[in-house]
């Protein structure tokens, strides 16, 4: 099954609001993870586990609000974290 099937299949299924919420569970659960990691307290698995579940959820999103667009905003802070490579010295302000 194509990627885009199944990221319909499940908005059909759970709906928009559900895509939201399991996102937001989601890297709240790798948040957690990266703070135990670096306590010591789980390995590299458990993190590894929550990024493939926000991987799936970003993908999921990004389909929802248009993949092309996301791109997009990519491409443009792409550009601007060149250019404040660039010049070391600047802060990140985004
Ligand atoms: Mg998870």
């Amino acid at each position: 099954m194509q990627m885009e099937q199944l990221y319909q299949k499940t908005l059909d299924r759970w709906g928009e609001d559900a895509q939201y919420d399991q996102t937001v569970e989601e890297c709240a659960e790798l948040i957690a993870a990266l703070k135990h990691f670096r306590r010591g307290k789980v390995n590299q698995q458990a993190v590894i586990d929550e990024l493939a579940d926000v991987t799936l959820m970003l993908g999921q999103l990004t389909w929802m609000f248009g993949t092309e667009r996301v791109k997009e905003s990519v491409q443009k802070k792409l550009e601007k974290l060149h250019k404040l490579l660039e010049a070391p010295d600047q802060q990140m302000e985004e």
